[in-house]
């Protein structure tokens, strides 16, 4: 998008305002898909708590993806999206059983992470299918080292309790028709993931009756210069021919399935922020925007660093700023950042802004949630209104406070 069409969303929308590029989304699904182009039954399901308006949703389903989901909630949303509920995986961490049954009982593939849900679930409902979420234990150590670790991860069941989960299998007479892991962002490099996906297909031979096995996400994209991307046309070359050769080990052709949230959302996304006051200090520049973690938090819960340019005046001498919010706490955007020079209410854009950015906004400071606008065949749409007062004030119950009246 040009930093023209962008100025005019900000004013048309008004700022903050979320705005993603359907065409990146779009290009993002498709190289995933033919990096797996020889295997013969490949499925994605979009990680839905990355970015989850539900018009961002329908164009996934317009792609052919699936979803992913770790909530009752977001598998709502994806039925209301007109999702299939047998197109939607639930992958949630430390929920009740009961969340689980009401998922299932919707028809969603169930899968569980833990071993006491595993056999209560197994002993009350032996005939659903349920896919089992593996923890490797394996994780980056520097550049190609590879270690084991990773034992205190609250996600997945450990290999080292194969032993157990098959004893629960046994007993409860339950189908499990899934292999699964999410390793997060543990994996940066190929190496380690066809490390870890070697891991999978050992465990997955304990299994008679699978359908799939899912490999999760954990998917890299640059977020500065010199950032590691996961190459993924090298990763589906590799995995394929893993993949198919322990098909035919196997005796059958079982789906691939990936699980990507910022794979093919993060770069799609913009946020567009306004300069409300550029204030000179004994050691910095600040630029104060219409925003804060109350809109976007990665930068101060990750450490995160979005790229920051001013589209106001992308030409101007470029100077060193401290790009902070305006609400009642410390909010730091970038410190010490290379950007061309900010005036007062210039708009300033934060890069790969799709993934984890609108779904954490909050309402703290009592400030409303941003618009989203969907970038759709050259045009702006749209896909979710700015809160208003009514939303902070909908959920709140005044109660009377006046004093009892004494009688006299
Ligand atoms: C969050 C999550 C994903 C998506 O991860 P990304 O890093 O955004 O690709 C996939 N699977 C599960 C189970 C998740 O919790």
């Amino acid at each position: 998008m040009t930093n023209t069409q962008l100025l005019k969303i900000a004013k048309d929308f008004e700022s903050p305002v979320y705005v993603y590029n359907s065409e990146i989304i779009t290009q993002q699904y498709k190289r995933l898909t033919s990096a797996f182009s020889k295997v013969e039954k490949v499925k994605v399901n979009y990680a839905v708590k990355a970015l989850s308006n539900i018009s961002i949703l329908k164009l996934m389903k317009t792609l052919g993806a699936g979803l992913d989901t770790v909530s009752i909630q977001e598998v709502q949303l994806g039925i209301a999206a007109g999702y299939k509920a047998e197109q939607i995986i639930f992958t949630p961490n430390g929920v009740s059983l009961e969340e689980i049954e009401n998922a299932a009982k919707l028809g969603c593939q169930i899968n569980i992470d833990n071993l006491s849900i595993l056999e209560q679930f197994g002993t009350k409902h032996p005939n659903i299918p349920v896919c089992i979420r593996i923890n490797p234990h394996v994780m980056a150590g520097g550049n190609t080292n590879i270690s084991v670790g990773h034992i205190d991860s609250k996600f997945g069941i450990s290999i080292h309790q194969i032993p157990h989960i098959l004893r629960i299998v046994e007993n409860t007479n339950m189908n499990i028709n899934g292999i699964h892991m999410h390793t997060g962002s543990d994996i940066l490099d190929i190496d380690v993931f066809l490390y870890a996906s070697e891991i999978l297909f050992e465990t997955a031979k304990n299994f008679k009756n699978l359908d799939f096995i899912d490999f999760g996400s954990g998917f890299k994209v640059p977020y500065k210069p010199g950032d590691i991307e996961t190459n993924i046309e090298e990763f589906g070359e590799k995995l394929s021919v893993r993949f198919n050769e322990f098909c035919k080990d196997y005796g059958k052709e079982l789906i691939l399935a990936f699980e990507p949230g910022k794979f093919l959302v993060s770069e799609a996304g913009q946020f567009l922020a306004k300069v409300n006051v550029v204030k000179q200090t004994t050691s910095t520049v600040f630029a104060q925007i219409d925003s804060g973690f109350n809109h976007l938090i990665r930068p101060m819960l990750y450490g995160s660093q979005h790229e920051i340019e001013n589209i106001s005046n992308p030409k101007g001498r470029e100077r060193f700023y401290s790009v902070v919010g305006y609400i009642c706490e410390t909010d730091t955007f970038a410190n010490n950042r290379r950007i061309s020079e900010i005036n007062e209410g210039d708009i300033l854009t934060f890069k790969n802004a799709g993934a984890y950015c609108y779904s954490m906004a909050s309402n703290y400071n009592s400030r409303y949630r941003p618009a989203e606008v969907l970038w759709h065949n050259g045009e702006a749409h749209l896909i979710r209104k700015r809160e208003t007062f009514d939303d902070i004030l909908n959920n709140q119950i005044q109660i009377d406070l006046e004093p009892k009246k004494v009688k006299a």
